[in-house]
């Protein structure tokens, strides 16, 4: 690991993570990620291309939205044009363009809604900032609805609470309706459909990957500690994201489940029908799509026949699990009640160090010295445990159980404020990598602060995208790749498990 900033002149070299910038206008302009193919978009059920009468289409849509989400509605029509989130946003901070603003970036479809739908945009559309819906206006949306990662943090700073993610979600879905999606979302969503999972792994190679995972894991310990699939009448089903089963630093993750459930004594499996908990329903604004990956998981807990139903690390899955699951697939009344359903991995984990289950050697950990990035729809759009900010704690809990050397970044971004990874909401994309970049930037210049302050070496995350995109853009801001880490591969790297003999030379870096 390294501190200094890479040179890298795309990225914004900030004194202070929440630095405001000079203004450039239509710096990101255009930026915008792949269109959906029709067979892509017609797998979900929206039309294949842009429909000849799209324009009343998307008036539809957005009447039909304002009919059923009336928060959708109240936040187009109240706005005081305060000015309090201008410069809440990430994309805004690293960008600079006043176009990725939260505020400008609602007034995109408010202008519209005001000019179809309120008296005054309909008879004096200039006083009121009204316009007509256009093809460039359209492409406007398209671009800059695809620069907001729905991650929450202006809502925190708005006075009447506006949340800019339910407009971006909703722009979206408008959009998939008329016949322009976004690929990256629409074609992982097909997959899942298809095959369980945003990979396309099927239950072969699934097996096939996690044997191999539990050989790895019993030459690293000399125990044999089991990773099962399908596994009917186990206690626990656990939902994962499927990188979990793929992807560094993901799969040090999983190995960490394994440990603890092992040492906690409990059955559990995963299933290759419900592969999957990232659910990018939520990405495009689509509580259909939500509700149908979310009935798998429901069908799989029944096939299995399990009592409990826990989440790994995944930021959107959580949001999805513990705000809609029950809505959208509920109810659950053939699972234990004595337990949340649905229950996330650190609230187990944090249950099991309570109850003295786990051997733990914290000095196994004092290779890292450690920072956490509080993931956004953890942080903002969930909870966990039974008080309020257990979403903020538990994780630190579990954190300071397994690790000795832990610092926290500056509190302006963190829990509640903390800055999105530049990568939510399905703009983890390769076609949006210069603004993956830039949004970073307020975060990773938090993150370089503590390693002036502190000599932190590395940073924990409970969210697969916040991994992927940190392990993809910290080089750029001279850390290693593999600076990102799984908080429960700290507690892997912790736990010593019953009847495991430990060398004490053995070599205690992960470098
Ligand atoms: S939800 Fe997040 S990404 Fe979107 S405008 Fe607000 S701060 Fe920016
Ligand atoms: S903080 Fe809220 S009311 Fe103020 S400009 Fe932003 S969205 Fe509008």
């Amino acid at each position: 690991m390294a501190a200094s900033t890479s040179e890298s002149d795309d990225i914004r070299k900030m004194a202070h993570p929440l630095e405001i910038p000079r203004l450039k206008c239509g710096a990101m302009e255009g930026l915008a990620p792949f269109k959906a193919s029709p067979e892509h978009q017609e797998k979900l059920g929206f039309p294949g291309e842009l429909v000849p009468d799209w324009k009343e289409k998307a008036l539809a849509k957005m009447k039909e939205l304002g009919e059923k989400n009336r928060a959708f509605q109240v936040y187009l029509d109240t706005c005081v044009k305060c000015g309090a989130c201008t410069d809440k946003c990430h994309y805004f901070l690293g960008t600079g363009d006043p176009k990725n603003m939260p505020v400008a970036r609602q007034d995109l479809l408010r202008s519209v809604y005001r000019r179809y739908f309120t008296f005054a945009g309909k008879y004096f559309p200039k006083l009121v900032g009204a316009r007509d819906l256009t093809e460039d206006v359209l492409n406007e949306w398209y671009s800059y609805y695809h620069q907001c990662s729905e991650c929450r943090r202006c809502s925190v700073f708005c006075p009447y609470g506006i949340d800019t993610a339910e407009i971006t979600m909703a722009a979206r879905d408008i959009m998939d309706h008329i016949g322009i999606g976004m690929k990256y979302s629409n074609e992982i969503i097909g997959k899942v459909h298809d095959i369980g999972n945003n990979l396309g792994l099927n239950a072969k190679a699934l097996r096939a990957t996690l044997e191999d995972l539990e050989e790895d894991l019993e030459d690293e310990t000399g125990i044999s500690v089991r990773i099962p699939v399908d596994e009917k009448g186990a206690d626990i089903l656990l939902i994962t994201p499927s990188a979990d089963f793929f992807a560094e630093p993901h799969i040090d993750g999983l190995l960490g489940y394994a440990k603890v459930f092992h040492e906690a004594g409990v059955s559990w499996t995963v299933s290759s029908y419900a592969s999957e908990a990232a659910n990018f329903g939520l990405f495009i604004g689509s509580y259909e799509q939500m509700r149908e990956i979310s009935l798998r998981i429901r069908k799989a807990a029944q096939d299995l026949g399990v009592k409990r139903i826990v989440f790994g690390e995944c930021g959107h899955a959580w949001r999805v699990g513990y705000s809609f699951l029950n809505t959208l697939a509920g109810p659950f009344d053939f699972l234990d009640q004595n337990y949340p359903i649905p229950q996330h991995i650190m609230e187990f984990t944090w249950d099991e160090i309570q109850k003295g289950t786990l051997n733990i050697d914290k000095s196994r950990n004092d290779h890292i010295r450690l920072t956490y990035h509080d993931s956004c729809n953890v942080a903002r759009a969930s909870r966990m445990g039974d008080e309020p900010g257990g979403q903020f704690e538990i994780p630190r809990n579990v954190i300071k159980a397994v690790c000795n050397h832990y610092f926290e970044m500056d509190r302006e971004t963190t829990k509640e404020s903390t800055l999105c990874c530049g990568g939510g909401g399905g703009l983890l994309t390769d076609d949006l990598m210069d603004l993956r970049k830039k949004g970073a930037s307020p975060r990773m210049t938090a993150v370089q602060q503590v390693t002036e302050d502190h000599g932190v070496t590395h940073m924990a995350a409970i969210c697969a995208i916040c991994k992927t995109q940190f392990s993809k853009i910290m080089p750029a801001f001279g850390y290693e790749m593999d600076s990102i880490v799984s908080v429960h591969q700290l507690v892997s790297n912790a736990i010593i498990l019953t009847g495991q003999v430990i060398d004490d030379d053995e070599d205690k870096s992960d470098e």
